[in-house]
């Protein structure tokens, strides 16, 4: 764990730990609540470098396929990378009518 230290904006405010938009996804950084400047911690940042590659990886369209009598969506290779393997269990959740969520 990093050290909680608070860091100062030139603007004088003192940044605030919160999610913020970077490259179109969500990640945690530390934001000045007065002038919005953004910035990373390192843990921040190794944390947003993993979640990027995460996005590269399965950011894309797919198609459902038949496997046997069931339905299936295949997952790109690269997963394995965060620790995403044949064999593991998962957790389908609806979260609208045109969502599903896939928690691992
Ligand atoms: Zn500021």
């Amino acid at each position: 764990m990093e050290e909680e230290r608070k860091i100062k904006c030139d603007c004088g405010q003192i940044l605030i730990e919160k999610k913020a938009d970077f490259d179109n996804f969500k990640t945690k950084a530390m934001v000045c609540p007065k002038c919005n400047f953004i910035t990373l911690t390192r843990d921040q940042a190794r944390e947003y470098i993993k979640l990027k590659r995460l996005h590269d990886i399965i950011d894309k369209e797919s198609k459902i396929i038949k496997i046997g009598n069931s339905m299936g969506i295949t997952l790109p290779e690269e997963l394995k990378e965060f620790d995403i393997k044949i064999g593991k269990k998962v957790k389908l959740k609806a979260l609208d009518t045109k969502t599903i969520l896939i928690e691992i």
